[in-house]
């Protein structure tokens, strides 16, 4: 059998894939969401390169939605899984889109004119978008997607359509498929930053998280890459980052560190310091994890450019008539101070994404205490798991960097790869 399920369309899931069917294999890709990206996506710039993240991204979803041997499968789980290794059965759950595949243009002219405006997950905040729509420009597949929820069903959107795309009813549909092995590459969510209250996140407008800041940067984002404060859509004179908020936490469960929140922080510090050199920005935190290839010395560039470290955790947030403030010890001198920036940053971690555990019981595969899925050994075997034919890659395994993430889709690929010609060979040999 020459097919394969890979579950998750990251940029783990989306290597996988690519692999996979660059040596004709048959692949089923689904995904939950609309689109396939997955977070990367959402990224302005990645480092160590500050390369524009869909630059490097778009051209493999486009690749992925030509390639003849891709079928996708947006806004899809995969609902139960039978039979053995070489030989299993995926049932996947099509959730409704209200969109004929076929015939939708993905011009747009529907969501011009619809009145409804909803927060968009995908601008984490910091957008909106309309009851019928795309997450953002880039979309793959280029379709628009109906929220039934939100639609109030006023009709502009059905007489706008030339070619009455769009459907009244859809109950979604059930299919099954075939394969050889299956890559789980659920990947991630952020850490919900109203879990530390003492931040004042969603109490201050001007305590904003990661994610926030990557949609504001980012040129083709929300804002067109104006940084403001949403308090007064001004842009900030003073800016701070605030580490390690939801990782290396034991008290809730999260002791692990999330791996890419100091190079993301740095990365966004510098981009903010080059475009706008007269702007302070300060990032505390307890120790700078820079690990990986070049990463030191992306370090030691920001440092350059006039990005200030402090080692110290500010405890708490406050508010009071002249704005924010905090009072943090620094760790390396003793001294203490008090700030008030303008802007705070929240560098929240990685969580699994909420679909691993369910997903995880159907293919009855164990998981770790943190939620994300336990390997079949830490140090050796990375991308498989204790069941035959299941792999797995990116984030769903433990919080990654791009770069990791992409080797662990490769890996995944590969061994699944060799799962698709030992079917072979013994279909050949009985
Ligand atoms: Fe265009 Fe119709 Fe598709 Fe909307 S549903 S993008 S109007 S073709
Ligand atoms: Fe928007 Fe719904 Fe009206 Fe269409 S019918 S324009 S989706 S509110
Ligand atoms: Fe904290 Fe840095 Fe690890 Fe993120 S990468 S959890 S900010 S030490």
């Amino acid at each position: 059998m020459r097919e394969v399920v890979v579950i998750g369309a990251g940029v783990a899931g989306i290597q996988a894939a690519l692999d996979l069917a660059n040596h004709g294999v048959t692949v089923h890709l689904v995904e939950k969401e609309p689109t396939i990206g997955g977070h990367m996506a959402q990224l302005d710039k990645t480092f160590p390169t500050n390369d524009c993240s869909m630059c490097i991204l778009s051209p493999k979803m486009v690749e992925i939605q030509r390639h003849p041997f891709i079928r996708i499968h947006t806004l899809s789980e995969v609902k139960a899984v039978t039979g053995k290794p070489g030989h299993f059965t995926v049932t996947i759950l099509a959730h409704p889109r209200y969109i004929d595949m076929e015939t939708c243009t993905g011009c747009g002219d529907c969501v011009q004119i619809c009145p409804v405006e909803v927060y968009n997950r995908f601008d984490a905040g910091v957008g909106v978008r309309k009851a019928i729509y795309k997450p953002h420009p880039q979309v793959v597949p280029d379709r628009v997607v109906k929220d039934a929820e939100h639609c109030i069903e006023c009709g502009l959107c059905y007489d706008a359509c030339g070619p009455q795309a769009i459907l009244h009813e859809d109950a979604g549909r059930e299919m099954t498929v075939s394969a050889a092995a299956i890559i789980v590459a659920t990947g991630y969510e952020v850490f919900d930053a109203k879990k530390k209250p003492v931040f004042g996140y969603l109490k201050n407008p001007d305590v904003i998280t990661s994610m926030e800041l990557e949609r504001m940067i980012n040129a083709s984002g929300p804002t067109g890459g104006q940084l403001r404060r949403l308090s007064n859509g001004k842009e900030p004179k003073s800016i701070v980052f605030i580490q390690c908020v939801g990782s290396r936490d034991m008290p809730q469960n999260r002791p692990y560190c999330s791996c890419v929140c100091c190079m993301q922080a740095m990365k966004n510090a510098m981009l903010i310091r080059e475009k706008h050199p007269e702007i302070e920005v300060t990032i505390f935190y307890m120790d700078v994890r820079a690990y990986g290839k070049g990463y030191e010395e992306y370090y030691e560039r920001a440092k350059s450019v006039g990005v200030k470290f402090l080692r110290g955790m500010p405890p708490e947030v406050q508010a009071d008539g002249k704005g924010m403030r905090f009072v943090v010890e620094n760790t390396e001198t003793g001294e203490v101070q008090a700030l008030r920036p303008e802007l705070v940053v929240l560098s929240v971690g990685i969580e699994p994404s909420p679909a691993t555990a369910g997903l995880a019981e159907n293919l009855g595969i164990p998981l770790e205490n943190t939620g994300f899925i336990r390997s079949a050994h830490d140090a050796l075997d990375t991308t498989g798991t204790v069941r035959p034919g299941i792999y797995i890659a990116g984030t769903a395994v433990a919080p990654k960097d791009i770069p990791d993430s992409v080797a662990s889709g490769e890996s995944a690929a590969m061994r699944a790869f060799v799962d698709t010609k030992k079917t072979a060979v013994r279909a050949r040999s009985v």
